[in-house]
């Protein structure tokens, strides 16, 4: 609020272009270096720190900002600088300077549509010829890129329209221009590739050099393997539909899958606090989603031969080798500001660890990043959909710490949720909520729950995740956090729990011994608290270790065993995790 109130006062005095931006009216970001001046000359003005001063008092009076003269300081000490970076910055794709700040947070956000994405369903002639209002379908950009994604149909009035391409309109007096529907225009080389990488499942936007659009071997800087798949993703504008309207029958509407929103690698995590074993970083960050047409690198956008910055899509699923020159294979981006909590153990028990680089460590961060938006909705009193959660995959030089679990608003720049659980107190009766009441339900529906289901970790929200997420894992891990020096186990007790894994692994009933006789496995005894399993295969015999998901290799209990298995033996580790989703993993 303060900004915008400072840069009101200060561009006051200056002719408007009579464009009404919903956010206020700073110009347009191209003409920044012309305003710039004129902003430095009203923060240098003698009489100015006296009435930015009193200014800050009023806004704070009914807050609980502790010290507001210091909050304006560091505003006056960064403001031109940061708005330099927001107006040259290729990541903003707003005209308007005061949408741009919004976007990254300079400005308050007030739930305009900024992010609203429209289809008009009026043919493409009759868009830019006729004045009058056209007929549209909008979606939040999160949505957009997913149920106006080229070939898929929406449905009005019980007619059924086919999403073709995308466009940008400006109104004018006589009709519509039309302006580019993605950004970067298709004509420009995107400068902000996306990798996806296969192996450590870090993000990295922008993608650094050399890594060219469709590279499916691109070297990852996490994690260093040659496993990352480069898009060209482009934020779209609007979208535009065939022409034609068919009558209903029936269909639902079709959903393009774009992806769960995740965050790119950034920077050094800066811890901003500690809670028990926790470590929290709370800072401001860029949620990504993106459409990628189902793996196949996006959608074909050829320009429209006369309408500028009209880009029609080829939705064959093999299209036509390059039927342009000036075609381009480009994946739909949203991008989204707002409020995120990282979250990783300060220091893991004696040889555990969660690499985001295996099922076990990935099943880890997914699980305790759902476990916590759980607690954490129930303690905030909010409905879960209020947070978003996820894993996130850090820098390459924070060592093997790079995983972390995520928390975030879903609010574009946020209603405060994730930085209020950054504090110690929240994050401490977070966990505490897990502890008191979650984990006795969990400890009851064990016999009913061999990995996660509808009554522990899974809903709507987690739907990709519902394979990796385990309630079992979820208490090793809040206990991590929580503390307990302790190796998580597969036999000692949660206090006056069993060890929720025990049902799984002892005795010759339970579901894995049971799965791997099956298997052609017998017990081979080789550990009190460890089960071991022997079978002779064509090349030979093989013995079989069920681990501990969280266990890495150097854990003594597997460093007797080994001991006892002579070196004529092929050995196997696999997690009980990973046995009761898939025992084939045994073979
Ligand atoms: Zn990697
Ligand atoms: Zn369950």
């Amino acid at each position: 609020m303060l900004v915008k109130e400072i840069l009101r006062r200060a561009l006051s005095g200056l002719p408007s272009d009579g464009t009404e931006s919903v956010h206020g009216e700073f110009g347009l970001s191209e003409d920044w270096p012309r305003t710039r001046p004129v902003v430095q000359a009203y923060l240098t003005r003698t009489d100015t720190p006296a009435e930015l001063r009193a200014l800050t008092a009023a806004l704070a009076a009914h807050t609980r900002l502790q010290n507001p003269q210091a909050v304006l300081d560091d505003i006056l000490g960064t403001l031109l600088e940061r708005i330099d970076e927001v107006a040259l910055s290729p990541r903003y794709t707003h005209a308007h300077l005061s949408e741009r700040l919004a976007s990254a947070a300079l400005l308050p956000m007030f739930g305009f549509p900024t992010r609203v994405r429209n289809l008009y369903l009026d043919p493409l002639g009759q868009l830019t010829r006729s004045a009058r209002e056209p007929d549209t379908v909008d979606r939040d950009l999160d949505l957009a890129i997913s149920s106006f994604a080229p070939g898929g149909t929406v449905v009005k009035d019980k007619l059924v329209h086919t999403v073709h391409g995308v466009l940008d309109l400006r109104p004018t007096s006589r009709g519509h221009q039309t302006l580019p529907g993605l950004h970067p225009p298709l004509a420009e080389l995107n400068p902000l590739l996306l990798g996806l990488c296969g192996a450590c499942h870090a993000v990295h936007h922008p993608m650094p050099e050399p890594a060219s659009p469709g590279q499916h071997d691109a070297t990852c800087p996490t994690c260093g393997q040659a496993t990352v798949r480069v898009l060209d993703a482009r934020e779209p504008r609007h979208f535009y539909t065939d022409g034609d309207r068919d009558d209903y029958d029936g269909h639902i509407e079709y959903m393009g899958r774009s992806s769960r929103p995740t965050l790119a690698v950034r920077g050094d995590p800066d811890p901003t606090s500690q809670a028990r074993n926790a470590t929290l970083t709370a800072r401001t960050e860029e949620l990504l989603t993106h459409n990628d047409a189902g793996g196949r690198g996006g959608y074909t956008f050829t320009p429209h031969p006369t309408l500028h910055g009209v880009y029609a899509a080829d939705t064959a699923i093999t299209p036509a080798a390059q039927t342009s020159s000036r075609a381009r294979r480009v994946a739909l981006l949203s991008r989204r500001v707002t409020d995120t909590l990282l979250i990783r153990p300060t220091t893991w028990p004696a040889h555990t660890h969660a690499p985001t680089s295996t099922v076990d460590g990935r099943a880890a961060w997914y699980t305790l990043a759902y476990t916590l938006r759980a607690a954490a909705a129930a303690h905030l009193d909010i409905e879960p959909t209020e947070l978003d959660a996820g894993l996130y995959v850090g820098p390459a030089h924070t060592g093997n710490d790079t995983g972390h679990a995520f928390l975030c608003d879903r609010l574009e720049n946020g209603a405060g949720y994730a930085t209020h659980l950054g504090q110690p107190g929240p994050f401490q009766a977070t966990l505490a909520h897990v502890q008191a009441h979650l984990a006795p339900y969990w400890h009851r529906h064990a016999p009913d729950c061999d990995s996660s289901c509808a009554r522990c970790l899974r809903d709507h929200a987690n739907t990709t995740y519902h394979p990796l997420l385990d309630w079992r894992l979820a208490l090793d891990m809040t206990r991590i956090l929580s503390g307990d020096p302790h190796t998580p186990d597969l036999h000692t007790p949660h206090g006056d729990h069993p060890n929720p894994w025990a049902a799984l692994v002892t005795g010759a009933h339970a579901p894995i011994p049971a799965v791997l006789t099956q298997l052609g496995y017998a017990p081979a005894g080789l550990h009190p608290h460890v089960p071991t399993f022997t079978t002779r295969t064509r090349t030979g015999d093989r013995t079989l270790i069920v681990t501990h998901p969280l266990w890495t290799p150097d854990h003594p209990h597997l460093q007797a065993i080994h001991a006892q298995i002579p070196n004529s033996h092929e050995v196997r580790e696999v997690s009980a995790l990973r046995l009761i989703r898939r025992p084939s993993d045994a073979l």
